[in-house]
């Protein structure tokens, strides 16, 4: 446990908990009274250093990221209000803003950092206790007593006032200090707040914010009565356990190891007495049973900042969410998606694509503070067709539930309480989306052929059932990727033999005869399924993933296998291996496909009526493969994003590094053509189904490289089409053959000047 279990700091003294609880209804009742922020929060001043009998108590505010000013104070020089500031981590009062601790000095003038406020008249003062103003973890502020006489404060007066400044941080989030002029930086989460991220999914949205975190701000931080408070936390806890209980109970598949040691400690937590009993002091303080949970979790949160050691970090970051749950039962509302706004955008630091899949389609919209474009979460959000902004820096601490926003994909940004200019121009960008999309319905019908006359086949991407009515309405010729995991992802454990293989057999009605290449079971990387034992590895991309582990646990792989079989009834069907690296493991997954099918036949049941077996080429090594491969692999798909990160050995999911290298660059391009014509010498077709096939120019440029199918998310089959039909291929060639032969690194350039001076549409 990151803080001792049993017996703790002595809980408030009956006195001490009866003034706390009078000084905080004090408190609220100054919220109720009209008047101005300042006016209010002068009240709160005096009447806290008449409370704890000090001369000063000051409250400074944070103006921005990096500046503290102070706000009002009782017993300084008033002049000095609004005039005095300090930087985060400059003097006594900035170290507590960094470092989120309260300092306790009988000698404010000799400690080290002090600094003289010289306007604000503090020489006088001796001792001094500050503490932060902080709301779940973020700073918003410090709070400040001091007396002439040298004393140190008690620990029962750290808490209190600690418990004060909770209730001051709430107040402040309820705009009770708002007012005009200088007053308005206590308007947090009120202004409109700009988000200049990255695009990781196209789109436009407008919509709700629905917080992956619950930031639930207490509507009466003061409780009325402790004894339902109390009452309330108790619940709450009693529901947070079962929760646990369950999803240890829904933990089927690993009897033991990591996922279940996790588990485990969440019980363990759950059921911490020294965590359950800080909270009840905090609640005899007078503080709502949602503040007592705030408050744990933001001293969790600040001890997280500054511990280093990854094992102790991970159990903090339990604890958190430990926490996060308790505070949604505290405040009477639902885990995972339901009772989502019809308009909900999701904004989370990160999401697996497991929780995404949990939102589901309820969600317009996607904002992630961090997050990266080659993520599987990412190719979550594309297949469920809504806009994904991530590293959109601050966005969490920004946002609120329920705030408007208006999520701009195209240009990875997002609009947090727009003012009205904001949202005529995003309304304008709205109605030129429509009519592109006029323009491509046009062109379903038509086929991806070059002005010179190449035909190219679109196929789509796809791995949810919702995905399919799109292949009616894109255009696309079949389904060249379906992504199988998808399915389990979203299961609270593995779905049965018979369940998936209805799943299959609805996803080939629904093609009407299409071609539907299905991709086996891909999991590991970060790809977890959440009842599958979780592996630690130091590299996961790198590590035991999709055929490794589908050839390892052959029990799993030989299940799916006689599900799709199934599901097929009769019909042709097409399987692919991912993330196939050498020869013999694509002999032994096909051989076992083929026992499975000789099985089948065996025991009289219908087999396909024709079966091709393919392998996704995703590492360079399979296209140095021996012969034999080429010559046994019904057809080959190149997974470009798993392939370029390793061509480039960069990260796909790491931002710093992947967008070093552009899939334009000579190097690659000439790969791709190098396995073109090694798949051409052996007769193999050969696709592409990476996301850079989605994107017209690259489209284009595979094209030239003598790619004839490629496999995108649907909503790119418009504009791919509507660029090929415009261009003349052999002449997209030359000119990409005449950047190669000029030494550039990347085609792009020469590329997209002439498609401009052709006036393509790109
Ligand atoms: C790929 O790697 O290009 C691919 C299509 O597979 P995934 O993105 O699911 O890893
Ligand atoms: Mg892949």
């Amino acid at each position: 446990m990151p803080e001792e279990s049993g017996p703790g700091p002595e809980g408030p003294g009956e006195n001490g908990g009866v003034e706390s609880r009078i000084l905080l209804k004090r408190l609220s009742q100054v919220m109720a009274e009209p008047g101005e922020g300042q006016e209010r929060l002068d009240r709160i001043t005096s009447m806290i250093a008449r409370s704890l009998a000090t001369e000063v108590c000051s409250v400074y505010l944070k103006r921005d990221e990096k500046t503290l000013e102070l706000c009002s104070t009782e017993g300084l020089r008033k002049e000095s209000v609004h005039v005095s500031t300090l930087r985060v981590g400059q003097g006594l009062v900035g170290r507590i803003a960094e470092q989120a601790e309260p300092v306790n000095t009988a000698d404010a003038p000799n400690e080290k950092g002090f600094r003289y406020l010289k306007e604000t008249g503090e020489e006088l003062y001796s001792s001094f206790l500050g503490v932060p103003i902080q709301r779940v973890g973020e700073v918003l502020g410090v709070l400040v007593v001091q007396t002439r006489e040298p004393r140190r404060f008690t620990e029962d007066e750290i808490h209190g006032l600690e418990i004060v400044a909770m209730v001051i941080a709430e107040m402040t989030e309820l705009g009770a200090f708002l007012g005009p002029g200088a007053m308005e930086m206590a308007a947090t989460h009120r202004r409109p707040f700009f988000a200049k991220g990255l695009s990781a999914q196209e789109g436009v949205c407008e919509g709700t914010v629905v917080l992956h975190e619950p930031n639930i701000v207490a509507s009466v931080p003061v409780a009325e009565d402790p004894e339902v408070e109390r009452a309330r936390l108790h619940a709450a806890v009693r529901e947070l356990r079962l929760e646990v209980d369950r999803m240890l109970e829904s933990d089927m598949l690993s009897p033991a190891g990591e996922h279940r040691e996790v588990l485990e400690a969440y019980r363990l937590f759950a059921h911490d007495k020294g965590w359950l009993r800080r909270m009840e002091e905090s609640i005899d303080r007078g503080l709502s049973a949602i503040l007592a949970v705030e408050k744990e979790q933001s001293a969790t949160r600040s001890r997280m900042e500054r511990i280093t050691d990854p094992y102790l970090r991970e159990r903090l970051h339990d604890l958190d969410d430990i926490a996060n749950r308790l505070l949604r039962h505290v405040a009477g509302q639902q885990n995972g998606g339901a009772g989502l706004p019809d308009d909900a955008v999701l904004v989370a630091r990160n999401i697996g694509p497991a929780d995404l899949l949990d939102y589901g389609r309820s969600l317009r919209g996607v904002v992630l503070e961090e997050g990266s474009v080659g993520s599987h979460a990412a190719v979550v959000a594309r297949a469920l067709a809504i806009p994904l902004v991530i590293q959109a820096a601050r966005i969490t601490r920004e946002a609120q539930n329920g705030d408007r926003i208006l999520v701009d994909g195209d240009e990875g940004v997002a609009h947090l309480r727009p003012e009205e200019t904001v949202y005529k121009a995003f309304h304008e960008k709205v109605a030129m989306r429509a009519q592109a999309k006029e323009v491509y319905a046009a062109l379903r019908d038509l086929p991806a052929e070059t002005i010179d006359g190449t035909r190219i086949n679109l196929m789509m991407n796809a791995g949810l059932m919702a995905d399919l009515p799109s292949l009616g309405t894109c255009g696309a010729e079949g389904v060249g990727l379906y992504r199988t995991e998808l399915q389990f992802l979203i299961r609270s454990s593995v779905p049965r033999r018979s369940d998936q293989a209805s799943f299959y057999s609805r996803v080939l009605d629904a093609a009407k005869g299409k071609r539907v290449i299905f991709r086996t079971l891909d999991i590991g990387s970060d790809k977890v399924l959440p009842y599958m034992k979780r592996q630690e590895e130091p590299n996961p991309a790198l590590g035991w993933r999709a055929i490794r582990v589908g050839l390892d646990r052959r029990g799993v792989m030989r299940m799916q296998i006689q599900a799709l079989l199934r599901g097929a009834k009769g019909r042709p069907l097409s399987v692919m291996f991912p993330f196939v690296a050498q020869l013999d493991e694509f002999e032994t997954a096909r051989e076992l496909l083929l026992r499975e099918v000789e099985s089948e036949r065996a025991h009289g049941r219908q087999v396909p009526e024709s079966l091709e077996i393919g392998a996704m080429l995703e590492t360079p090594s399979l296209a140095f493969a021996p012969d034999q491969f080429f010559r046994l692999t019904d057809f080959i798909s190149i997974g470009g994003n798993d392939l370029k990160q390793f061509f480039f050995a960069a990260d796909r999911e790491n931002e710093r590094v992947r967008r070093r290298y552009d899939t334009l660059n000579v190097s690659f391009l000439t790969f791709i053509e190098m396995i073109v014509q090694r798949c051409e010498a052996f007769d193999v077709p050969v696709s592409f189904c990476g996301e850079d096939a989605g994107r017209p120019i690259e489209a284009l440029a595979f094209a030239a490289m003598g790619l004839r199918s490629l496999s995108m998310r649907p909503a790119s089959i418009g504009p791919v089409k509507r660029l090929l039909r415009s261009v003349d291929l052999s002449a997209a060639r030359e000119v990409i053959d005449g950047a190669r032969r000029s030494g550039a690194q990347s085609v792009r350039p020469a590329l997209f000047a002439w498609l401009m001076a052709q006036n393509a549409p790109v």
